[in-house]
């Protein structure tokens, strides 16, 4: 079993805790990742706010810190800059890296700083995180803003440059904004289905079919308060969720984005790690076949990381 997820928060939990992406605790440490290789992992760089004086800065070096961690484990994980880069990875055995930001702080109102960080090896960027940014609000805001100018040069451009847009966290114009102006895919990497769960952080029935309807994908995030509002969610709200999403958006839209290393531990217990991806896979393939799992696990992301 193999799995591609767009979502975890590891690299700035590991840089800031001083730690061996290697061997760390956590949910995700490179040995865990290697036993399902060649696993896809889109490792998001978040900052703090106490990060944000230079954000550009705090966020190239995670990204050296990144480079060199990988860089010592080779046989086991290599950082994919496109998508021959992930199939020679896939048909090496070897996992792949996909770095990305959570949100546009890096970039503030420089396209020369998107232009720099699409050069160190940024391929994924998530428009917003919970702050609004130059580039658009964001649904923890109150203000509700869209997309800004700057913001619709941005799009355009990682769109010509082959930096895959991310639209969870952005505010809900933002959202509509992004799907009128998108001339590629683009995806959630990881929000769930507010049909399930009320959480302003998952999408609704629309903004699901309209991420279906441009080829892009939702992944599915582990954290308990987007998975249910009952207490104590566990595996079978994932599974819930999956197949809301292939219910409204079709069997090529679900995905992963377990925003591992970013969210607390579940309060059923039912995961520790990673190494979940496992058991979910076998249920998933019990429930529903081995094809549509295959869809959800692998080959909807891999159709969209398409840099
Ligand atoms: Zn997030």
């Amino acid at each position: 079993m193999f799995f591609v997820d767009g979502h975890c928060d590891t690299l700035t939990v590991a840089k800031t805790g001083g730690e061996d992406l290697f061997s760390r605790a956590g949910h995700i440490n490179l040995e865990k990742l290697a036993r399902f290789a060649p696993s896809v992992q889109v490792f998001a760089i978040w900052l703090t706010d106490d990060q944000l004086a230079d954000a550009y800065a705090a966020t190239c070096e995670v990204m050296d810190y990144a480079h060199a961690e990988f860089a010592k484990h080779p046989g086991h994980i290599r950082i994919a800059l496109s998508r021959a880069d992930v199939a020679g990875n896939i048909g090496d055995r070897v996992c792949s890296a996909i770095l990305g930001a959570e949100g546009g702080e890096p970039i503030g109102s420089d396209m020369g700083k998107l232009h720099s960080l699409y050069a160190k090896g940024l391929r994924v960027l998530t428009l917003t995180w919970n702050r609004g940014n130059n580039i658009s609000g964001s649904i923890a805001c109150p203000d509700g803003r869209g997309l800004t100018a700057f913001g619709r040069e941005v799009l355009g451009e990682c769109e010509r440059l082959g930096i895959l847009v991310d639209v969870s966290h952005i505010s809900t114009a933002g959202f509509w904004d992004v799907a009128r102006a998108a001339k590629k895919p683009f995806f959630a990497s990881h929000s769930n289905c507010r049909a399930l769960a009320s959480h302003r952080r998952n999408l609704d029935d629309s903004q699901i079919r309209a991420i279906a309807d441009c080829g892009g994908v939702v992944g599915v995030n582990l954290y308990d308060a987007f998975l249910s509002d009952s207490p104590k969610p566990g595996m079978d709200d994932v599974v819930r969720h999956l197949q809301h999403l292939v219910n409204v958006g079709g069997q090529d839209c679900a995905a992963l984005g377990g925003d591992l290393d970013g969210i607390p531990e579940p309060t059923s217990g039912w995961f520790t790690d990673v190494t979940v991806y496992e058991a979910l896979y076998h249920r998933l393939t019990a429930l529903c076949g081995a094809s549509l799992a295959d869809k959800i696990f692998r080959e909807n992301s891999l159709r969209v990381f398409a840099f």
